[in-house]
């Protein structure tokens, strides 16, 4: 077993599992019953996803960065310095090349 990907919840984690099942690399989450769970675990444990085969490894990785690559990040954001509309996958605004300040 190897950890490919830490999720920043578990219906990510879930995506990311089928897409590697839908590759035919075996892959199974893992941390998912942590939302809710009180005590013994570490508040900032997150769900991750887990490979059978270690020898896939690079394989999961590459169906992994095909993933976020055609995910955006999050919703449209306004630039705070110039006030542009931006799409979630710039990293910077288009107009001033200021980053988003999603806070
Ligand atoms: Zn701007």
């Amino acid at each position: 077993m190897r950890r490919v990907f830490t999720a920043e919840n578990v219906f990510e984690a879930y995506i990311v599992r089928d897409r590697l099942i839908e590759q035919g690399i075996e892959a199974v989450v893992q941390g998912e019953m942590l939302t809710g769970a009180i005590g013994e675990l570490p508040p900032d444990s997150r769900p991750s996803v887990w490979i059978r085969e270690n020898e896939l490894y690079d394989r999961a990785r590459e169906v992994i960065e095909t993933f976020e690559n055609e995910v955006p990040s999050g919703p449209d954001w306004r630039c705070r310095n110039c006030g542009e509309d931006n799409e979630a996958s710039f990293g910077l605004c288009w107009n001033c090349s200021r980053p988003p300040d999603r806070g």
